[in-house]
């Protein structure tokens, strides 16, 4: 069965053969392209009973097939698959960059463990070293600093939250989470932070969800509020988690007002400080312009582009109170999946958890080898670190500078062009210049200033929403032409009957290095089109 596997000495005809069958998927995936549609060639209908056949059909085949026939029945999966054109503009899911595609592969080529260096010493190497450079760009000491590459944004959130209740209590390790411990997110945070309670034990009730401003940031004095109200209940607030660029609407935390806010009450109370998380997976690669120069504008962006970046700019500033954060690289980074790093301002942290000699027979703690990730949660580690070096390396600052300076530029454009032409739609993030605009849809004689106002009934806003859901199902059946994302919760408002309801938004989400400006017209008359449809209907 070796010829399954790559040559073990190097030799010129193994690598040709290795390379055809490459050749064979990269030209099959070409052939399925469409620059001027979402979704590649070839019809597949993934609906009705599509998935309870596939399981009623699939076995293991008694004899595996030849490579070249796995690989047509690769490419068969692929058919009718959203790709990256210049209409894929739905939610933070990029295109795979070809550093990042063979920094993945180099991993695989030699599928180091990246659990301790004796085993993966290449990963250990770029994990280091990609610590290192994240640290110094969002003014974390790199001396002192510390971090791993891990599943994903939820996993960071995860791990910041791992830390934080070992801190405010080391016997928890040993005995358990104490029953008095809270964590706080705001209204607009990732529902990692929800999942994160509900598996460190903490469970649901232990979130306290602090109010979001219209800009979806946090509100810093419903913050203090809740801390005070939390301890003045016997609990123990032990993490933050300060969202720097939602999902949804790219609402930013001031990371810093909630470390001063945070010390503030700690102090007053004569505890420790909770354990401040910034979770920046959506935000966190616009710290690649905390350098930048905005006076001297050495890139020569718009200026309309540079005033919109560097509001974004003086708020990732503030991630380097936070005490852990993230990078999900498999988001603004460029790279595919999993490749997310999580990291913390002090590495002493992960002594909190990490595991003894005695509890690791097999690995780590040798005379050999010194790189030991005995504190993650995973045990296996992919070398996911080796993409994002390979993505740092060829991207450079400027590089990432230059992509996100486009994504927002067309973001700036396709915001004018909505504004513009489609009456009756309103953008609902426009606080927050970014990569995402938000819009909402309202009947004859309803806005937006009004609902943020409270100027509506419960029932009043659910027909507001349910005009939206309309148009997001009007948008997802053709998504094949132009992909908008969507949610349900862009913003919790106040009623004025007294609720607290959350309203829903169409989000487009610039994350194509394909959309142009230009591109910016034809996508919005695509929208106007179908919120005319959807006016036409009522
Ligand atoms: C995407 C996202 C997450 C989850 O990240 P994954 O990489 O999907 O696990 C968490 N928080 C925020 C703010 C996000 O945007």
């Amino acid at each position: 069965m070796k010829s399954l596997f790559p040559s073990v000495d190097g030799n010129e005809r193994d690598r040709a053969q290795l390379l055809q069958w490459m050749e064979q998927l990269l030209r099959g995936l070409d052939e399925l392209k469409d620059p001027d549609r979402v979704f590649l060639k070839g019809n597949k209908d993934r609906s009705g009973h599509f998935y309870q056949t596939l399981a009623e059909d699939s076995v293991i085949p008694q004899q595996g097939a030849p490579l070249e026939d796995v690989n047509v029945q690769l490419l068969e999966l692929l058919k009718s698959h959203p790709y990256h054109t210049k209409y894929f503009l739905t939610n933070i899911l990029p295109m795979a960059s070809i550093p990042g595609i063979l920094g993945l592969l180099t991993a695989a080529l030699v599928n180091g463990n990246n659990l301790w260096d004796v085993y993966g010493p290449a990963g250990a190497e770029a994990e280091v070293r990609v610590v290192s450079m994240m640290s110094k760009l969002v003014g974390y000491d790199h001396r002192k600093s510390g971090g791993y590459t891990t599943w994903g944004g939820q996993g960071a959130v995860f791990s910041g939250l791992r830390l934080a209740i070992a801190k405010f209590d080391p016997d928890a390790i040993q005995r358990g989470v104490p029953g008095n411990f809270y964590v706080l997110a705001s209204e607009s945070a990732h529902y990692s932070a929800l999942k994160a309670v509900e598996a460190t034990g903490l469970g649901r009730d232990k979130l306290i969800r602090v109010r979001s401003n219209p800009d979806n940031s946090m509100n810093l004095m419903d913050l203090e509020e809740k801390l005070e109200r939390v301890m003045a209940g016997g609990g123990v607030p032990v993490y933050i988690v300060a969202t720097t660029g939602t999902t949804d609407a790219m609402g930013i935390d001031n990371v810093k007002g909630v470390y001063d806010i945070a010390s503030a009450v700690a102090e007053r109370a004569g505890t420790r400080r909770p354990h401040i998380h910034a979770d920046s997976a959506l935000g966190g690669f616009f710290a690649m312009f905390n350098q930048y120069d905005f006076e001297r504008n050495p890139l020569g962006l718009k200026e309309h582009v540079l005033d919109a970046i560097r509001p974004i700019r003086d708020k990732m500033l503030g991630l380097a109170y936070a005490d852990s954060l993230c990078f999900d690289f498999q988001k603004l980074g460029q790279t595919p999946y999993v490749t997310s790093l999580f990291m913390v301002k002090d590495a002493s942290d992960f002594t909190w958890v990490d595991l003894a000699p005695e509890h690791t027979p097999y690995v780590g703690h040798r005379g050999y080898g010194d790189y030991h990730t005995g504190y993650t949660l995973e045990c296996s580690r992919m070398s996911s670190s080796i993409a994002m070096l390979s993505a740092l390396l060829a991207f450079g600052v400027e590089g990432y500078q230059r992509l996100l300076a486009q994504f927002v530029e067309v973001n700036l454009a396709i915001r004018s062009a909505l504004r513009d032409r489609v009456p009756g739609l309103e953008i609902v993030n426009a606080d927050n210049p970014g990569i995402i605009t938000a819009f909402r849809v309202y009947p004859d004689g309803k806005n937006y200033a009004d609902e943020l106002a409270g100027k509506y009934t419960a029932a009043e806003i659910q027909e507001i929403n349910s005009m939206n859901e309309r148009l997001f199902e009007v948008f997802g059946r053709q998504r094949d032409r132009i992909f908008l994302g969507d949610t349900k919760q862009h913003l919790m408002v106040d009623t004025k009957d007294g609720y607290r309801v959350p309203i829903y938004a169409s989000k487009v989400f610039v994350i194509s290095p394909y959309t142009q400006p230009e591109d910016a017209e034809y996508i919005a008359q695509y929208i106007q089109d179908q919120v005319a449809s959807v006016y036409a209907y009522r």
